[in-house]
């Protein structure tokens, strides 16, 4: 099977298989091969690799990552590129097609079952209207995972990258960076997609830390504190938190934590470091109210 990225083997295929663009699953099938090759090389696989990719559309990248890796899983959703996707990657034997919603299959039990429980490497042009419950399953799901190698709008590589203080800083800013170092490796312009996306595109690198980059005495109740801080950015942190359905604490408890930080009653979440908000987190912990966030 010759390589499908380009436009016109792309074409090729789809006609020949008459196969109709479904904008409810995001398929922007990618027909750029320096792109391509920007994701294979920023995934950095290895012989002994191996790697889970979500959504394979009609297999444009699933072709290089079976030819480098030792196993790949390739997990999509539509059922009628599955006899396509058995076409154009007929060769590989070192290929498990999975016809399934990758929010729905338990990726821990197929990484244990794939590959021993070693972590996998996952690979994707994700599908962008689910990047943030793809992302975050898979670092909170218990699954062993390396890196995230992905396409995602960038609008969002952004804010999974950003710092304290910008505009583009947010929870999944700090989500992402508790999990995992990112770097952006390239932005990618519609035209490298078909059909083309109304936006533009990044290729981001996630590489998971081996441990978390603060210690927190309760992550579930540091990133509640964070939540509460951002949805309601324009409110002040303490504001932010005694506001907070799922939150125990008054405007002075939160008030008091604040001042131990040496910042401003005033200050707004969007000013904080992830240390800061570890740091907020546990005093406020050592309240000894918090219940768990039930309610
Ligand atoms: N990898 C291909 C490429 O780069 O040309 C296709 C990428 S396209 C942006 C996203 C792919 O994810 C589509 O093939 C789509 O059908 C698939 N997809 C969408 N939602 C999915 C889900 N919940 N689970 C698995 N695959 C999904």
């Amino acid at each position: 099977m010759a390589y499908l990225i380009n436009p016109q083997n792309t074409i090729a295929i789809l006609q020949k298989y008459n196969f109709h663009f479904q904008k409810k699953y995001g398929q922007n099938f990618l027909i750029d091969s320096h792109v391509l090759d920007k994701v294979i090389r920023a995934a950095g696989i290895q012989e002994e690799d191996f790697v889970l990719e979500i959504g394979p559309g009609i297999g444009t990248m699933t072709q290089f990552l079976c030819e480098r890796a030792n196993k790949v899983a390739a997990v999509e959703i539509d059922r009628n590129l599955i006899p396509i996707l058995e076409e154009t990657l007929k060769g590989y034997h070192n290929l498990s097609i999975i016809n399934e919603d990758i929010l729905k299959l338990d990726i821990a039990s197929l990484v244990c079952r794939e590959n021993g429980g070693r972590p996998a490497k996952i690979v994707a042009n994700l599908p962008y209207y689910i990047t943030t419950p793809i992302v975050m399953g898979l670092f909170e799901g218990g699954a062993p995972v390396e890196s995230i190698t992905v396409m995602v709008q960038k609008e969002v590589a952004d804010r999974m990258q950003a710092s304290p203080g910008g505009k583009d800083y947010g929870a999944i800013s700090l989500a992402v960076q508790y999990y995992a170092q990112p770097e952006i490796i390239a932005n990618v312009p519609p035209n490298c997609f078909m059909p083309r996306p109304a936006v533009t595109s990044s290729v981001i690198h996630l590489k998971r830390h081996k441990t978390p980059p603060v210690s927190v005495l309760d992550d579930k109740l540091m990133f509640s504190i964070i939540r509460a801080s951002f949805n309601q950015r324009r409110k002040t942190l303490a504001n932010g938190i005694a506001n907070a359905s799922n939150l125990p604490f008054s405007k002075e408890q939160a008030q008091d934590a604040i001042r131990t930080l040496g910042l401003s009653v005033n200050v707004r979440g969007e000013s904080l470091s992830l240390e800061q908000f570890a740091e907020l987190s546990d005093s406020l912990w050592n309240l000894g109210i918090w219940g768990g966030g039930a309610g």
